[in-house]
């Protein structure tokens, strides 16, 4: 099999188009045999209820090669799981976990001319996502899905290192208690664009939201979990039922607690006593772990011991660890790299 001619250190995270996309059709209460097809444009009616009223779910993961030439990507029953709980709080039919899992092996398989070569850098970004295509008016569930994996090769996320971020505290939420940010919609985002942008316009490269109810705990950015440092080494992750479960931020507090020997505490954190930390970051399949030099709290700066220069060194050891056992050159725990080819 011959690779794609691509710059592929240099591409950005962006849409384009490969080869094949598996899609299935759940049609009449049940899910038709899926395939894999070539067209990349999909026809629904106008009044389809993704359309209407964004009846619709996603997830996100990589396949890679590592350096023996395998291509693997990491934990995806952890995503298919996932996305069993964003379908039925959003009242769409399941996609069964091994079929997901199968399905995503078949997309890499069929575009393997886009999987990036080892140590680029690069990665062919999965994208798994379920949209209501019958036709609704009034506000109900549709009757007809179509769950869909399309790949897409991206670039690293970091092109220079990683260097730390400075982010705001947030005057809009992200998630009510008891809504659904702790599933993967697209309305989520929908509704954070707004936010994301003013954020970029006056210079911070994150919202840092807080809890809706009491405003005094901190929930995570628009799209990744905070890890927190406390200056003895322990790990600290925010605990609340509307941040978004990422796989990563899972994989590096079992990492830490279980290979690395750390203590790890999942708890609420009261945006006060993030002064008090040693390191901040922020994690997610995208960068695994971006690190957090400042935090904006209305023209306060809390500056993080860790600084604006690099990682702060647990961060880094964790990022590590992770990315080592991603790339095989670490023994992970059972079934953590799946091997596709
Ligand atoms: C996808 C996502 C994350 C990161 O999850 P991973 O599984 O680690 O990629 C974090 N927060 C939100 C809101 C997300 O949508």
């Amino acid at each position: 099999m011959e690779k794609k001619n691509l710059d592929w250190g240099s591409l950005p995270f962006d849409y384009m188009k490969t080869d094949y996309r598996f899609v299935a059709n759940y049609v009449d209460g049940k899910w038709e045999e899926g395939k894999l097809i070539e067209d990349p444009n999909i026809v629904l009616s106008e009044c389809a209820g993704v359309f209407q009223y964004c009846q619709a779910c996603f997830e996100g993961l990589k396949a890679y090669t590592t350096e023996d030439g395998s291509i693997v990507c990491f934990r995806p029953d952890m995503n298919a799981e996932r996305m069993k709980d964003s379908c039925e709080r959003l009242r769409m039919p399941v996609f069964p976990v091994d079929e997901y899992v199968k399905a995503c092996e078949e997309v890499v398989r069929a575009n393997a001319a886009w999987v990036p070569p080892f140590g680029s850098g690069a990665s062919l970004y999965l994208r798994p996502f379920m949209i209501a295509t019958s036709d609704v008016l009034g506000v109900k569930s549709a009757k007809n899905f179509q769950f869909r994996i399309l790949a897409t090769p991206v670039g690293p996320y970091f092109k220079g290192g990683a260097k730390p971020i400075v982010i705001r505290v947030s005057d809009l939420d992200r998630a009510a208690p008891r809504g659904t940010g702790h599933i993967k919609a697209g309305l989520n985002y929908a509704m954070s664009l707004y936010n994301i942008e003013d954020a970029h316009d006056k210079g911070f490269s994150e919202n840092l939201y807080l809890d809706p109810a009491t405003r005094t705990k901190v929930e995570e950015t628009g799209g990744a979990n905070f890890l927190f440092v406390k200056k003895d080494g322990t790990l600290v992750t925010p605990k609340s039922d509307s941040i978004l479960p990422s796989i990563t931020r899972r994989s590096l507090c079992y990492v830490a607690e279980h290979m690395l020997g750390m203590k790890v505490e999942h708890r609420e954190v009261l945006l006060s006593e993030v002064a008090d930390f040693a390191e901040a970051g922020l994690c997610g399949t995208a960068a695994v772990i971006s690190p957090i030099g400042k935090i904006n709290d209305h023209g306060k700066e809390i500056c993080l011991p860790s600084g604006m220069e690099k990682m702060g060194p647990v961060l880094q050891k964790l990022y590590d660890t992770l990315t080592g056992i991603q790339a095989g050159k670490i023994e992970g725990p059972e079934g953590w790299v799946h091997k596709i080819m």
